[in-house]
């Protein structure tokens, strides 16, 4: 015979914490805290499995199951010495829900269950108490009347609000018997008339009308949305409890209320939580009365704390909350009730807590040696952490929204609109806060975006130019904000009826998409001493090293700061767009031969050898991984006719020539096209200055600081064996006549980036070759799928939210089909060379999930933008300690 029904409370408990999965979250505690000795009133538990049958039955529930629930239920009351459905002694039980995680949409709790015209005088004799007898009857058929039988709530209130008129009483409580006499008849005939029934008298109607609701609403739509957002299979199923009621609504000595047991806003260890008196169930965070505070410290003037109203259930409560963090080694957030002084647990769970809160309570809980630090290393999510580096909205401040977009880059930032990059450059280099407001953003954009406080654009996604960009250089960033519309031409943006002109403040929240009018105050992220030795621990114990994503100095003493042991990617084409140098790029671009070329070039290597030095001495000491020029080469290229006037000056040219050289390199799939290690081959002078620039800074830095760098130089979008071997050997020549002339050498090595499907496939050859490979999953992914980046925005979301695909795979790697393409990358790459350094540096390489994933297929570093590297460093290290991926963040 399966069992159904498991106790709690009463003589024997038949669960424990570690059933959740049969008893839910709320009867698995409920069933520990009774058998470690708190006082938990009785009751039990009809198990997840019960709602998986009733499903698959056609709603019909197991023959036996009525049979358990009568046994138990008998315990219950022999156990309190009351009977159900009694008209002296009724005992009256709660029917709450509970599955495996605690889960909005599911029905609420039903109360004092087993109530009737005949019960309700039983209570009140019993009790002697009539008003509590009849408030107890109001309440659950007004709860029933909702929840169960599904009666506009407000219907109930109506009723209330105008027996509080006549009374001439402004507080629930201040009501007298007659008052709620008068509600409930009130109520009864109100349902009757919603319904075309009479309210159920019978108690045991009563009671299978509550648990039938409860597992009716596990497939509810709001359960099934909430299920569907949050990766919860419907076949988990609810469980239902029945427990015997105890009362906070019996006097003045009675009370219900909720605390945590650590404050979980910052984490402080403080017993934190509200009360009320006289009161019961969700009054408190019903708003109905004002709750107080529990502590007296935490008392302000006028309010009366429940250690002064209840001293001696107060310091049960205080008792308790020392045992429940013992024994669950977490902070808890605990619901209880008071009756007649006397203390009862009604539930207790893993409180939420902010990601401040989580980090001090896992390194406050180790260093008082509660756990140990492996185990606050695992407790921390890593992409809360993000939160913790950039100011936040100070969540007490009032705000207006204007509107959503999505949470492209974490950070909150206030500032004047402004619409284009010139603009916002000038604006802030007059001392003003600016938000860069576009439709999208280009590599045209990055001065502009570099001078802004945050960055709003109206179209694109998670991993479009702005985003990727303004999550690199750590400024918040709200993308694809459809919603608003912009018009260049009057400066001004648009949204939900409201018009902001270029000047005018606004905020944004990077980490909810949100954008808001006006501004909006913040608070400043501290760095704690608790995050310097989070990250000391979780670097103790992780096995792969953590590389950043940068180009500029600023970037790299970033990423340096928050831990990064090197560069895995320096983008060198970022660095052609500072003005200085667009000129002779744009050169180099629109000469039509080799000399041509050269010359330009000669003007470039200065510049770029200066850049490089400067990564050098950064990154003392450190790997430091140069790409080698990647983009099409119109994307340098201006696009007005001005500008292309403007250059054929400069390079003594006519506009007509420049015009037909930029439509000889346009592309029609640029992104497939003339990029990459095909620039090498066609150019070789390009990589060849490159590499000269890499060399000689690479001295330079090591004439300057002692100490040598190690360029790791990196030929992008590599196909075949042949592509590398050509690169390569200009690159090998280039150093060789550079520690000629210089007369000094320093170590380096050549590499590839694996991000096309065939370099993929021929890794086994192409390791050959290869000194490293760093897989470019970014562009892996786009080839993988065949799915330009630039151009998903319009359709990926309706894929994730049609569940074709469960994530956008440009922000968390695809491991089954990407994943599996590095795997065998991998694999063929350490077939020739059994050692060969492998690295990522897409933009997974900032996302615990993909980190996971690295570690599993045994990479040697991840790399990623400077504010993501203490993201990272805590991911490798609960990847290294097998931690499954992180689903909380
Ligand atoms: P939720 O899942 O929304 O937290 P609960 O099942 O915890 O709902 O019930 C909400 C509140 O109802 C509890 O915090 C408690 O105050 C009250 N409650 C539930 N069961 C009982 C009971 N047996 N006796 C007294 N109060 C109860
Ligand atoms: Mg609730
Ligand atoms: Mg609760």
């Amino acid at each position: 015979m399966q069992k159904w029904v498991y106790s709690f409370g009463a003589d024997a408990n038949d669960g424990r914490a570690d059933m959740r999965n049969l008893l839910g979250g709320k009867g698995a505690n409920l069933a520990e805290m009774a058998s470690i000795g708190l006082p938990v009133p009785p009751g039990f538990t009809i198990t997840t499995e019960v709602c998986t049958a009733y499903y698959d039955n056609g709603s019909k529930y197991p023959e036996d199951l009525d049979a358990q629930l009568r046994t138990a239920l008998k315990t219950v009351e022999d156990h309190v010495g009351l009977k159900f459905g009694d008209t002296e002694k009724p005992l009256l039980v709660s029917v709450r829900s509970g599955a495996r995680v605690s889960m909005p949409g599911m029905m609420d709790t039903v109360l004092n269950l087993g109530l009737n015209d005949d019960t309700v005088q039983g209570l009140e004799k019993a009790s002697g108490d009539a008003r509590f007898a009849w408030d107890s009857y109001r309440r659950f058929i007004q709860m029933y009347g909702s929840v169960v039988l599904g009666v506009d709530h407000h219907r109930f209130e109506e009723i209330i609000e105008n027996a509080k008129l006549d009374a001439g009483v402004n507080e629930d409580t201040a009501l007298s018997p007659d008052h709620w006499r008068q509600v409930v008849a009130e109520y009864k005939d109100m349902v009757q008339q919603e319904k075309g029934a009479p309210f159920p008298m019978d108690p045991h109607e009563q009671l299978w009308g509550a648990i039938t609701a409860v597992f009716g609403s596990w497939m509810n739509p709001r359960a099934n949305t909430y299920r569907r957002l949050h990766d919860i299979p419907a076949t988990w199923g609810t469980a239902v409890n029945v427990q015997a009621m105890v009362f906070g609504n019996m006097g003045q000595d009675c009370a219900t209320g909720v605390c945590f047991t650590r404050d979980p806003s910052t984490g402080e260890n403080i017993f934190y939580g509200e009360f009320l008196v006289n009161a019961q169930g969700e009054d408190v965070v019903a708003g109905i009365r004002t709750p107080q505070p529990l502590s007296k410290l935490r008392a302000e003037p006028g309010e009366v704390s429940m250690e002064e109203a209840l001293p001696s259930a107060y310091a049960d409560l205080v008792a308790v909350r020392e045992t429940l963090e013992k024994h669950y080694l977490d902070m808890q957030d605990i619901e209880f009730t008071v009756q007649q002084n006397k203390l009862y647990m009604l539930q207790t769970r893993n409180g939420k807590r902010t990601a401040a809160a989580s980090l001090r309570i896992a390194v406050e809980m180790a260093e008082a040696g509660v756990i140990d630090k492996v185990e606050a290393i695992k407790r921390v999510s890593p992409a809360s952490l993000d939160q913790l580096l950039h100011p936040t909205l100070d969540p007490k401040a009032p705000r207006k929204l204007l509107s959503k977009g999505l949470p492209a880059s974490p950070g909150a930032a206030s500032g004047v609109a402004v619409f284009n990059s010139d603009e916002a450059e000038m604006r802030a280099a007059k001392g003003e806060a600016v938000i860069l407001v576009r439709i999208e953003t280009s590599p045209e954009d990055i001065h502009g975006m570099h001078a802004a406080k945050g960055i709003v654009t109206t179209r694109g996604g998670m991993t479009s130019h702005a985003a990727v960009v303004a999550r690199g250089m750590g400024r918040p960033c709200v993308s694809g904000a459809g919603a608003i519309s912009v018009d260049y031409g009057a400066q001004t943006l648009t949204a939900s009826g409201h018009t902001v002109r270029a000047g005018e403040v606004i905020t944004l929240d990077g980490a909810t998409g949100e954008v808001f009018i006006g501004s909006v105050a913040m608070i400043e992220p501290s760095l704690s001493g608790d995050f310097a030795k989070l990250m000391e621990w979780a670097d103790g114990v992780r096995r792969m090293g953590v590389r950043t994503n940068a180009e500029t100095p600023l970037d790299a003493e970033t990423a340096r700061k928050f831990g990064a042991e090197g560069i895995g990617l320096s983008r060198t084409e970022h660095m052609f767009f500072d003005p200085a140098r667009i000129g002779a790029v744009r050169q180099m671009i629109m000469a039509t031969d080799t000399a041509g070329r050269k010359a330009a070039l000669d003007k470039l290597l200065p510049f770029q050898r200066q850049d490089f030095a400067d990564l050098f001495r950064i990154m003392a000491g450190l790997p430091v991984t140069i790409r080698l020029l990647d983009p099409p080469l119109h994307e340098f290229l201006p696009h007005r006719d001005e500008e292309l006037a403007e250059l054929a000056e400069t390079i003594g040219t006519d506009l007509e020539t420049m015009r037909r050289r930029a439509s000889e390199l346009a592309e029609a799939n640029p992104m497939l096209g003339h990029r990459g290690c095909r620039l090498g081959i066609s150019y070789p002078e390009i990589y060849e200055m490159q590499a000269r620039a890499i060399f000689e800074g690479a001295l330079d830095a090591k004439k300057a600081a002692g100490e040598a760098p190690i360029p790791e130089i990196m030929i992008p979008l590599i196909a075949t064996r042949r592509e590398l071997e050509i690169t390569r050997a200009q690159v090998d020549k280039t150093a060789k006549a550079v520690f000629a002339e210089r007369g000094d050498t320093i170590e380096y090595l050549v590499g590839t980036m694996i991000e096309l499907p065939r370099a993929a496939m021929m890794a086994e050859q192409i390791a050959e070759i290869a000194d490293f490979f760093s897989f470019g999953t970014n562009d892996l992914t786009q080839t993988v799928f065949g799915l330009s980046r630039d151009d998903a925005g319009r359709f990926l979301p309706d894929y994730v939210s049609q569940g074709i695909l469960p994530k956008d795979p440009f922000v968390t790697l695809d491991i089954d089909g990407v994943g599996r393409m590095v795997r065998l990358a991998a694999d063929g790459a350490r077939t020739t060379k059994p050692k060969l350094k492998m690295g990522i540096c897409g933009e997974h390489g900032g996302d615990p999930a993909s980190i996971a994933f690295c570690e599993e297929v045994g990479l040697d570093y991840v790399s990623c933008s400077p504010y993501r590297v203490p993201v990272a460093r805590l991911a490798a290290a609960q990847a290294a300690l097998g931690v499954g991926v992180d689903r909380t963040a």
